[in-house]
């Protein structure tokens, strides 16, 4: 079976930046379990993925227009350090922020007596993506996954 729209996918993945850094794996879990065709993935991936069967070992190199997005630096900001209270506010700590946009997730990127700066672009917006996949499984999804557009069961939403 290939891997198409509404296919439910098994891949074991290991993702790592340009210089050979890893940034992420699956390795020592459960493999990532995610229905192809639905955004469930970034758009990236899932191309790469399309077509490809259980078994398959394949290098997936995607660009950051097709995974978290290009560096917007309108996304960097000043905020009052009041603005936190009495929390500790340090370098690299990410806080989840009400913005116009809707919620979204900020790193502090700077930390000044007066203001606190905080980024809003994604930790791996602006980077390539050298993704390690092999697949292990595929199936069919059931019309109840297809309807709430996610996977069910193990490595799925339990509900
Ligand atoms: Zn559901």
């Amino acid at each position: 079976m290939q891997i198409a729209k509404h296919k439910v996918v098994s891949i074991h993945y290991t993702l790592k930046d340009n210089a050979g850094n890893t940034l992420d794996s699956s390795e020592g879990r459960s493999p990532l379990v995610y229905m192809q065709g639905v955004g469930n993935l970034i758009s990236g991936m899932e191309e790469g993925l399309e077509g490809k069967a259980k078994g398959d070992k394949l290098q997936i190199k995607v660009s950051p227009e097709k995974g978290y997005g290009v560096r917007d630096e309108r996304l960097l900001q000043k905020v009052p350090r009041s603005a936190f209270g009495s929390q500790e506010v340090r370098k690299g700590m990410q806080f989840r922020a009400e913005t116009e946009g809707g919620p979204q997730v900020v790193t502090v990127t700077e930390v000044g007596l007066e203001s606190v700066t905080v980024d809003g672009n994604h930790p791996l917006a602006g980077v390539e993506l050298n993704f390690s996949v092999e697949v292990m499984d595929v199936r069919n999804a059931t019309t109840e996954e297809i309807s709430h557009g996610h996977v069910h069961g193990p490595g799925g939403h339990q509900h």
